[in-house]
């Protein structure tokens, strides 16, 4: 197609698409759509064709259709808040943006069947209220939960602070309603337990990162709101004390582990140097730390004696070398303002080279060790900055340069580091994606770790179920 043809061929959806969604459904401004060309880190910025913003399914539909007869690439997006360039489009592909942000409705809330019924541009925090309102708790929850949305976590299937507990966000959902790539609407919105009929087909379009369709309703489960909850900062000799403590915790609190967090020490400093309102919560320093919290249903369930008791016990048998209980809600709410005020606070250091992995939990203290060799192998004096969800074994594996080397020096080193590093993770049986997907970020590592008949089967499904490739191209499958 020459250059005249194909913006005709723009022109013409521009003109259908606005028959279709409105004035105000439809950006075609540049200034306007910078927004939605705008990545969280910077590292995928471009800037869409267009923006559609639809408020219905039926919309979302025939905004498909359009493009799909016109062979334009369209770009789900929720919150912009993935880490891995998935939400927008590539540079100068002439793909649109479809934005599900006034797709925010909840639906209903069925108290009997623990469900919800929601609109897929429903921003988490919202959903969040809305079940604690119902006295249930939606327990998905993640550091950018005040501006991701449902069908962001579904189709990057979000994991988050609960998933020991819980499971990820695949196992909080009971039916889906997808757009496909030729514009039909599946109805998988099923509220059942239990379903035995075939191909459990909504599994495919969660994690899928929009490759496949576009989520727009879903069913969520809802769970009894906690009624006791208790939370401790525990100072350990290291990571190896901190996975030898999970079970014991596991066994003592009957199952009421609801999150497992890891902290080294040197994130523990530089939350503390740069987020407001935190402070050590330990007298002396500690080479790791966990921040453990349970939770029952059960009003006066004891969580508090059951943590003070086994980490007493733990910490005569020299597991543990030191614990703070929080006494109150706010206490608590420190000790999540630290683990949270990393990711922001390691910005105040300079360039970072980011790892989102995932290791069988035995196996986290070797990944550490191997890991930091690693690291320092390629670029002497980095400062590994590991923190996470170290209860299901998944490590925020970050690399701060070493002190004073310039941030263009570092990154330069961005390619050797990450595949020292996803080297390693490999060789302990681990996913170089833990929970933010793969998106453009890793769509080409993943050649290197996944085998050639999981990709071939990859491809087939995308090819079936979008042989126009319209549907988020260029992001999570890497080039055949
Ligand atoms: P977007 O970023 O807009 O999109 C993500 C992907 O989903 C893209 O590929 C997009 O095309 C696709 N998509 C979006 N909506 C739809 C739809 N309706 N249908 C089909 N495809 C769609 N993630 C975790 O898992 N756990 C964490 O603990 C966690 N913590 C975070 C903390 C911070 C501070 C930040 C900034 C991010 C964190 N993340 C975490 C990453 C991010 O929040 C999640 O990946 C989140 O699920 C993305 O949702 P979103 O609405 O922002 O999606």
């Amino acid at each position: 197609m020459t250059m005249t043809e194909k913006s005709a061929v723009v022109d013409d959806l521009a003109k259908a698409l606005r028959d279709v969604l409105g004035p105000d459904g439809l950006l075609t401004d540049a200034r306007a759509m910078e927004p939605y060309g705008r990545e969280l880190r910077g590292m995928f910025d471009a800037l869409p064709a267009m923006v559609a913003r639809p408020v219905s399914t039926d919309a979302v539909s025939q905004v498909v259709a359009l493009c799909a007869a016109a062979g334009v690439g369209i770009v789900p997006q929720g919150g912009r808040t993935g880490l891995v360039g998935g939400g927008t489009a590539q540079p100068g592909a002439g793909q649109i943006v479809l934005s599900l942000e006034r797709m925010n409705r909840i639906l209903s809330i069925e108290p009997l069947d623990d469900t919800m019924t929601v609109e897929a541009g429903c921003v988490l925090a919202d959903l969040q209220r809305a079940a604690q309102q119902a006295d249930r708790l939606f327990p998905l929850s993640l550091g950018a939960e005040g501006s991701c949305q449902i069908g962001g976590n579904l189709s990057t299937n979000a994991g988050g602070i609960n998933v020991l507990r819980f499971g990820n966000a695949r196992d909080l959902v009971l039916g889906l309603e997808v757009v496909l790539a030729d514009g039909r609407v599946w109805n998988g919105l099923r509220q059942l337990r239990k379903d035995n009929t075939g191909y459990d087909l909504k599994h495919l379009f969660i994690g899928a990162e929009g490759t496949l369709g576009i989520i727009t309703r879903a069913v969520l489960k809802l769970f009894p709101r906690p009624r006791d909850v208790a939370t401790a900062f525990i100072g350990v000799a290291s990571p190896d004390a901190a996975i030898t403590l999970l079970p014991r915790l596991r066994a003592a609190s009957g199952e009421r582990i609801t999150s497992f967090e890891l902290i080294e020490r040197f994130p523990l400093e530089v939350a503390l140097a740069h987020t407001p309102n935190t402070r050590d919560p330990l007298g002396e320093p500690h080479a790791s730390y966990v921040l453990v919290e349970l939770s029952s249903a059960q009003p006066g369930a004891g969580l508090s004696q059951v943590l003070e008791h086994s980490l007493d016990a733990a910490m005569d048998d020299g597991l543990v070398e030191d614990a703070v209980f929080a006494s109150s809600d706010k206490e608590a709410e420190g000790f999540w303002r630290i683990r949270e005020g990393i990711v922001w606070a390691q910005a105040h250091y300079g360039a970072s080279i980011k790892h989102d992995v995932s290791i069988p939990v035995s196996r986290v203290p070797a990944f550490l060790q191997q890991a930091d060799d690693a690291a320092e192998r390629v670029v002497p004096g980095i400062r590994p900055c590991a923190f996470g969800h170290i209860g299901d074994g998944n490590i925020h594996y970050n690399l701060t340069g070493p002190a004073g080397m310039d941030d263009a020096e570092f990154l330069a080193h961005r390619p050797a580091i990450n595949l020292a590093v996803h080297d390693v993770v490999a060789g302990l049986d681990g996913s170089i994606s833990a929970e933010h997907g793969l998106g453009q970020l890793r769509r080409d590592d993943i050649q290197r770790y996944k085998s050639p008949l999981e990709l071939e089967l990859m491809w087939r499904l995308k090819d079936s179920l979008d042989p126009r490739a319209i549907m988020n191209p260029g992001k999570l499958l890497p080039p055949r």
